[in-house]
């Protein structure tokens, strides 16, 4: 099964998120921006989905981070946020989300998301997001 990794200080929804996940991946854990970035590194997960507002650290300031490292260069990132705004979504990709998805989350659309990021990874994912289609 491949990993994920999810970073969330809402324990409510880290349980939801982990519930719909753990049938079909295994699913780690981590509730603050530090422990997010430490647990990337450890455990390499296949894919990341990553809270934007976050104690320690934000998921900003995560996700730059963890471009920073080189093994997790081809780690797909998809940011769950309550920042509907433009800007908060568009600083996530400039951090290096691949994907920003608002909260409330659609369970079906999440799922999708991951099946497809998981198997495509980051570079078809660009390609799949291009004009040319
Ligand atoms: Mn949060």
């Amino acid at each position: 099964m491949k990993t994920i990794l999810v970073v969330e200080d809402n324990r409510l929804n880290l349980e939801l998120v982990e519930q719909l996940l753990e049938d079909d991946y295994v699913v780690i854990t981590a509730m603050d921006g530090e422990a997010g970035v430490a647990a990337a590194i450890t455990h390499k997960p296949d894919l990341i989905l990553m809270d934007l507002s976050l104690p320690k650290i934000d998921g900003w300031e995560a996700t730059a981070r963890l471009r920073t490292e080189p093994d997790l260069q081809e780690t797909p990132i998809i940011a769950l946020t309550a920042h509907a705004a433009k800007e908060a979504l568009d600083r996530a990709i400039a951090a290096g989300c691949d994907a920003t998805m608002t909260k409330p989350i659609d369970e079906d659309q999440l799922l999708e998301e991951i099946a497809r990021y998981i198997n495509n990874g980051r570079g078809d994912s660009v390609v799949t997001g291009s004009p040319s289609g």
